[in-house]
């Protein structure tokens, strides 16, 4: 049998996982399937955006097996928990990280910069791709720059148009891990189901970084501001720059969906509005405002989650945010790429070990296996967005009150040890994703002291 070619779109989280799984396939060399990877943004640029990012449960499990969590846990942020403060910096209650990682909260044990670990997805997926080689397997194809015009299934294959080159090619599979936006989920099931598919929670957010000042320390303060406007600002792990999350819960401007439609080339007008918004915020908008004008590290986007009732269209299938987009809020994201990357890679072995001539029924189980997950993951907590963002001072003043009151009686530890999982309170989902065993072959672990160093 000739080894299956598989292209997947998008170098984000869950598509360098996947690859490097696909190639930790127990098979001879010269069964491994020929993987290519084609990555929208330029090569420098792909993994710079993107800001504090969590890994949970089983997305640690996972990362562990890609060799890749000394690396990953050398790269943390180290964010001590979150402080809700108010206009004055005053900390009505504060959550310190559980390092354990036995009970989800805010902050989780690992977090990291989205560009970085993407960055390091992506080096650890070439440092598998050249153990392979030098077994004599076809190493992974890495294009970046590029985008798909046109997806065409025929004959048992799927034919890609190639936008800026214009070159035409085949391959057996095609994975669409582009992210929230997938354009390959808008190529293969329609542009005009997108309505129905992407559902704005009605949360507006923008994400970048800021030059960090002496008093941001190592905690995330979150800061509210009536009218459902909030801000987090947020340690990067180097002590050089503060993250910040800046977000509106709005249902009634139009503004915020409009210039998320436009995309990112349309930061200038993203970047107007949200300073229209909290110019008269108080706290420490100000610095925010004058710093996110000068940032080049801008991300904004509607807080949305993806629902489709199936994931594939024959064979192309959709992975990570493309297909089951959670949100920034459940904190899930990340540790559904990681997970849904390792099961898929895992339900294709039939098709890759040639017990199946082709991947159909292992995509059938994928959908079967990945439903029961992503509901799970996609339920908010009871009030999100709406109750944690108040629309008035005195809303404000009741969470602060009503949050401080229950941090300092330990309740909030015992509801959400306890009742977390059953009422959505936190990502208590992460420690319910099951690993199985897919006798992938192992690989090495990459040692923290590597970092920097050419792979
Ligand atoms: C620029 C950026 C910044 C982000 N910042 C945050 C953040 O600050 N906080 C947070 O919680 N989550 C953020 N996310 C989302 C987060 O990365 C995901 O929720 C999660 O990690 C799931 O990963 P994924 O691999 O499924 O998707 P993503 O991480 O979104 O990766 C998708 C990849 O596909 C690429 N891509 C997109 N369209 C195409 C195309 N047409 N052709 C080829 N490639 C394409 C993207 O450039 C990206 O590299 C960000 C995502 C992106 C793309």
């Amino acid at each position: 049998m000739t080894p299956p070619k598989i292209l997947i779109v998008g170098c984000g989280i869950a598509g360098p996982t996947l690859a490097s799984f696909l190639l930790l396939s127990d098979v001879p060399p010269s069964q491994k399937p020929h993987i290519t990877i084609l990555e929208r943004e330029a090569k420098g640029r792909a993994h710079l955006r993107g800001q504090n990012i969590d890994i949970r449960g089983a997305g640690v499990t996972i990362i562990r097996k890609l060799g890749l969590e000394a690396q990953i846990r050398a790269a943390t942020t180290r964010e001590e928990g979150v402080q809700l403060v108010d206009e004055n910096n005053r900390v009505w209650s504060q959550r310190g990280v559980d390092k354990t990682g036995t009970i989800q909260s805010g902050t989780a044990d690992i977090e990291i910069l989205r560009g970085k670990l993407s960055e390091l997805c992506w080096k650890n997926s070439q440092r598998v791709s050249a153990i392979a080689e030098a077994d004599g397997a076809q190493g992974i194809e890495y294009i970046f720059g590029e985008y798909l015009k046109e997806i065409k299934q025929e004959d048992g294959q799927v034919r890609v148009l190639f936008a800026k080159s214009g070159e035409r090619r085949s391959f057996d599979l095609l994975v669409g891990a582009d992210g929230m936006q997938s354009r390959t989920r808008k190529l293969v099931w329609g542009e005009e189901g997108e309505k129905e598919r992407l559902n704005p929670i009605g949360m507006y957010a923008g994400f970048f970084s800021i030059p960090r000042e002496d008093h941001d320390g190592n905690w995330r303060r979150w800061f509210h501001a009536p009218g459902g406007r909030g801000i987090m600002i947020r340690p990067d792990g180097a002590g050089v720059r503060s993250t910040i999350f800046m977000y509106v819960v709005n249902d009634k401007d139009p503004r915020f969906m409009e210039v998320a439609n436009k995309g990112n080339g349309n930061a200038e007008a993203q970047k107007a509005l949200l300073e229209e918004y909290f110019k008269d915020a108080g706290w420490e908008c100000e610095r925010i405002i004058r710093e996110m004008k000068a940032t080049d590290d801008f991300y904004y986007d509607t807080v949305s989650q993806v629902k489709m009732d199936c994931w594939n269209k024959g064979r192309v299938v959709l992975l990570g945010d493309a297909g089951y987009c959670a949100s920034p809020i459940s904190g899930m994201g990340t540790t559904l790429a990681f997970s849904a990357a390792y099961k898929l890679a895992g339900y294709l072995q039939t098709y890759i070990k040639g017990k199946s001539n082709d991947p159909l029924s292992s995509l059938a189980e994928y959908n079967e296996q990945m439903r029961p997950i992503i509901d799970d993951a996609q339920q908010l907590a009871p009030g999100q967005p709406h109750f944690y963002n108040p629309e008035t001072a005195w809303g404000i003043w009741i969470l602060h009150v009503l949050v401080s009151s229950l941090s300092c009686t330990k309740i909030l530890f015992v509801i959400i040890k306890f009742f977390g999982r059953i009422l959505h309170l936190g990502p208590q989902a992460a420690d319910y994703v099951t690993v199985e065993e897919f006798g992938f072959k192992s690989v090495p672990q990459w040692k923290a002291e590597n970092i920097g160093k050419k792979t």
